[in-house]
């Protein structure tokens, strides 16, 4: 207990004083949560204080709960599992690198279930992961120590620590009435989510508030024109695996994915370039941008702390196989159409339609395109997808371009006029 009371301690004071009294966390909570706002227990702030042999995280609760931490490989990370929290930290909370911790997130994983995230410099050692309970001032506390250790140690303790695989159920919507609604099945999947922000601008927008903005708005649309049923992976700021997004539009019959993203610029000699860009899988990338981006768009299910390792690939192969074509067709179909679309109502990227091999496109069967609306790292782009107007607008297209799909699909000329 002594360490423990000087890493306490070591807890720089001036962030203390940041940590609300439990009135006003109980109005913050107030103030957050859309639904039910006493539900779940609010976290408030969080500090990290050590150095590189031994680094302390520590986050203010509302309450005390029960945690489960564990360590996952390549890259190095730390993941803690809560039941569900809602978290309403000071912004940036988790950004900055301090010990072995080089930047930590946090958000919904799952219905009633949260997570915290920690990046790792190196191999680390979970060396205590408890809660504390509230005493008379202070708030509950999450406390989480690591410890540095040797890849090869680390690597045994994952193994011993990997928890089972969980039969858990993300989708607890209604099924599909498949048999008395013959109308096609638009699958809609805002990228990113919960403890994945997606790309964060310098002003603080974060894609996965864009992207979900959007594909509600979408979403109505396309279910006003009454043609449609329509579905989205995610209808609220939680994380979604890749896989289970294919697998949901595989599972649901969707006749098409339509994958929501609002990229960065990666170089600062691209910071001329602006504009829309739609997206198919292929197994070379049309150019080393797209390369790039299907491999940042394919790190989300790491950033949100999944074991890759113990992930089924659901989809083996599937580029080569011939059997996709068809689908690859009626995908560079639409890819083409709503680049038409698009093009009279957003700005558009030079090169706007492009290919790479992005996991969230490779349902065999589904036809299925990725949208970068703009880039959040460019202010004009950034201006444009957070204005309604803009929103409106660009969505309009995206569903008259749906609309154009399936009446050629249907009249059977879609893969012919698709092929290349
Ligand atoms: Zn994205």
């Amino acid at each position: 207990m002594v360490a423990l009371s000087v890493l306490l301690a070591a807890v720089p004071a001036g962030a203390q004083e940041h940590a609300p009294a439990p009135a006003e966390r109980a109005n913050l909570a107030r103030a957050g949560a859309p639904v039910a706002p006493d539900a779940f227990p609010v976290a408030s702030d969080a500090r990290v204080a050590g150095d590189a042999g031994r680094t302390r995280l520590v986050m203010d609760l509302s309450r005390t709960i029960d945690i489960k931490a564990f360590t996952l490989a390549d890259p190095y990370r730390v993941v803690v599992d809560l039941p569900q929290v809602t978290f309403q930290m000071p912004p940036r909370t988790g950004e900055q690198a301090r010990g072995l911790i080089k930047a930590f997130r946090f958000g919904l994983v799952m219905q009633g279930g949260s997570r915290i995230v920690i990046d790792t410099s190196g191999p680390v050692r979970v060396d205590k992961a408890f809660v504390l309970a509230p005493v008379d001032k202070e708030p509950a506390r999450l406390v989480i120590d690591l410890a540095t250790t040797d890849r090869a140690s680390f690597m045994r303790n994952l193994a011993l620590e990997r928890p089972p695989v969980r039969e858990t159920k993300r989708f607890d919507r209604e099924p599909p009435k498949r048999s008395d609604d013959a109308r096609p099945l638009v699958v809609i999947d805002p990228g990113h989510g919960g403890p994945d922000t997606g790309t964060i601008a310098a002003s603080g927008e974060m894609e996965k508030v864009i992207v979900l903005e959007f594909a509600q708005t979408l979403s109505e649309k396309l279910e006003k024109s009454g043609k449609y049923r329509v579905l989205l992976t995610r209808t609220d700021d939680r994380f979604v695996p890749l896989g289970e997004r294919v697998h949901f539009a595989r599972q649901e019959g969707a006749a098409l994915f339509v994958s929501i993203h609002a990229d960065a610029l990666a170089a600062k000699s691209e910071s001329d370039v602006r504009g829309a860009t739609v997206y198919t899988v292929s197994e070379s990338a049309s150019d080393a941008e797209a390369a790039r981006l299907a491999e940042d768009e394919n790190k989300a299910d790491a950033i949100a702390g999944v074991d890759l390792s113990a992930e089924p690939e659901e989809v083996a192969g599937i580029l080569v196989d011939l059997a996709q074509r068809e689908t690859k067709n009626f995908s560079h179909h639409f890819a083409r159409t709503l680049v038409g679309e698009l093009k009279r109502a957003t700005k558009l990227h030079p090169h706007s339609l492009k290919s790479a091999g992005f996991r969230v496109l490779k349902a065999p069967d589904v036809p299925s395109v990725l949208v970068e609306l703009g880039y959040v790292s460019n202010k004009r782009d950034l201006k444009l997808m957070t204005s309604e107007a803009w929103r409106d607008r660009t969505s309009t297209a995206v569903a008259q371009a749906v609309g154009t799909f399936f009446s050629t699909r249907l009249a059977g000329s879609g893969a012919s006029r698709g092929a290349n």
